[in-house]
């Protein structure tokens, strides 16, 4: 059965003109309920606009590509199309103001459907090679020219990540769970450990709760990782952590190591496959994990080749990012790799069981005989002045801090619970988006050099808390530009729009309320502590974590 896209594009209205939470989730139970089976897979992604898991593949259209589309479906100049985005501050509005004004005249136009559409976003994404660029704009343009005003906007919001319907998972997790009658807490486990809404939906939908309870991890398909919580201080953790282990807090980049009989998969924070870039932690792991089947958790680090102490962050994305030199870059920033954790051991799920087994458990399976791939360093005990002494060892050593874990807590996936804290001696930082970004003038022309930055509120869309323009250095301002410059949406001025794809660490003296920014939140001496592009946009912090920050700082009253 199929379903057109304007249906679909019927229930993006609703779901705008309905800010409410609750009327969200019933509206989207009731269009899954009834929605044709074959479609359960591919509506939770058009829903929440993430067209693919993160994990699969990308769809790699950036905005100069989407316009040269739009440009060729409507006749209008590419210049003249940017006018218009730029007056009316929304790309979506734009082309749908476009396609209304200039109604398509094709003589062939077929009903755009919601399979079609995906068909087509799959197609994009599969385009590679030699005239790959010139293939997507193909596919874009024949949706478009069968695209209605309206629907040719959710397209583009859809191509751009911007669908602003205030959908985030948590709401599309409810309404699964509601359209087929299952409890909640049903939907969220499958979804944990599968990792894919579609397939959730579907089983929902094929074979209730008893389906859901079969659904489980799979080697070589990765897990989001849990996550920790901020302690202002080694005592209120150890407080904090029940019966405590502390370990080594290494500043490096998080990786969850798949092995499957003699083949290994490393996955990145944001679940991306970097097991081409990392050759030798493969080799590495290859040594020294004795088990069959196994998923483990663990951080990277760059070290100095001789001295063997931690370098910098950037170093690390120097390697996850690269294609070529893999192996030349392998010896120049060699890296370390610490494990903590065990999801999975020949077959068996292991996430439930507490943490001191799966460590017994660990210690069993990784034989630490090289200095390339080993255990974190732990200390189990309660007592501060052991715990003070093992964190001033670490800072010493180079490291970021320490982490403050329960021995008799379970692997949350993919969540802040407070199982792990993480102490480290500078203070509270935010991991914000950048929204926008302004051209720099005189010494910092040809850069982009001040960032506006956003958080994400309770139904997962960016409000703007701030714009920042210290703490870059020269070559990070071309760094960053090179980065940010695919994904201009416009410029106004020395001013660009951008899509939200970039995650910064950003440090501050202060959290203030203000008018100034659309979430009631400004930033005072905001600068900019490092990229963070191992963390998704979904990872960026919330204004509700602002708010918590804000009122730790002594205003409670608000
Ligand atoms: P943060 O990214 O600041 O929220 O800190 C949490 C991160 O610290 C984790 O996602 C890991 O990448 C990293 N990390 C370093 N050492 C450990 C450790 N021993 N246990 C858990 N996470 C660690």
């Amino acid at each position: 059965m199929v379903m057109d896209y304007s249906v679909l594009a019927g229930v993006y209205e609703r779901l705008i003109a309905n800010p409410s939470k609750l009327e969200k989730t019933a509206i989207l139970a009731e269009f899954l309920s009834g929605a044709p089976a074959s479609l359960l897979e591919i509506l939770p992604h058009l829903i929440t606009g993430d067209i693919f898991s993160e994990w699969d593949r990308e769809l790699g259209v950036g905005p100069g590509l989407l316009y040269n589309a739009v440009a060729f479906v409507s006749g209008v100049s590419k210049r003249e199309l940017e006018n218009s985005i730029r007056v009316h501050g929304d790309t979506g509005l734009a082309v749908q103001e476009i396609f209304e004004r200039k109604p398509q005249t094709t003589l062939f136009s077929e009903k755009l459907t919601v399979e079609g559409v995906y068909e087509s976003f799959t197609k994009i994404a599969a385009a590679s090679g030699k005239g790959a660029q010139n293939k997507k704009i193909k596919i874009l343009s024949d949706l478009l020219s069968n695209a209605t005003p309206v629907e040719a906007m959710y397209l583009v919001r859809t191509v751009l990540s911007e669908l602003r319907i205030g959908v985030a998972e948590g709401l599309l997790r409810d309404a699964i769970a509601s359209a087929f009658d299952v409890e909640k807490s049903v939907v969220e486990r499958a979804i944990m450990l599968t990792n894919n809404m579609g397939l959730v939906a579907k089983t929902a939908y094929e074979s209730g709760a008893e389906g859901l309870a079969r659904l489980t991890v799979q080697v070589g398909r990765p897990l989001r990782p849990m996550l920790a919580q901020s302690m202002p201080s080694l005592e209120e953790a150890i407080k904090g952590a029940g019966r405590a282990a502390i370990e080594v807090k290494y500043d490096g980049a998080r990786v969850q190591i798949h092995k499957k009989g003699g083949e290994i998969r490393i996955f990145s924070r944001r679940l991306e496959e970097v097991t081409n870039a990392l050759p030798d932690v493969v080799s590495a792991a290859k040594k020294a994990i004795t088990a069959g089947d196994v998923i483990l958790d663990g951080e990277t680090v760059a070290v100095d080749p001789v001295t063997r102490r931690p370098k910098p962050f950037q170093d690390i994305l120097r390697r996850f990012r690269r294609k070529y030199g893999v192996e030349e870059k392998a010896l120049e920033i060699p890296f370390e790799t610490y494990i903590f954790d065990l999801l999975y051991a020949d077959g068996e799920l292991l996430i439930d069981e507490t943490l001191e087994m799966r460590r017994k458990r660990l210690a069993s399976i990784v034989k630490a005989e090289t200095k390339k791939f080993m255990l974190a360093d732990q200390l189990i005990t309660n007592n501060l002045e052991e715990a003070l002494s093992f964190y001033n060892r670490a800072l010493e050593a180079g490291h970021e801090g320490v982490m403050v874990k329960n021995m008799d807590s379970t692997y949350v996936i993919g969540s802040r619970v407070g199982y792990m804290y993480k102490v480290k001696p500078i203070a509270e930082t935010l991991d914000l988006v950048i929204l926008g970004a302004v051209w720099g003038e005189g010494k910092r022309a040809g850069w982009l050099s001040s960032y506006y930055l956003g958080a994400r509120d309770e139904l997962g869309e960016f409000r703007y808390v701030g714009r920042v323009a210290t703490g870059v250095t020269e070559q990070q301002l071309a760094d960053y530009t090179e980065l940010l410059r695919p994904y201009i949406e416009y410029t106004d001025g020395l001013e660009v729009r951008l899509m939200p794809k970039v995650v910064v660490e950003v440090g501050y003296q202060e959290i203030q309320k203000s008018p100034k920014y659309d979430s009631g939140f400004a930033l005072r001496f905001p600068r900019v502590i490092r990229l963070r592009d191992d963390k998704s946009i979904e990872e960026v912090d919330t204004l509700e974590r602002m708010e918590e920050l804000y009122k730790k700082q002594g205003h409670p009253a608000s």
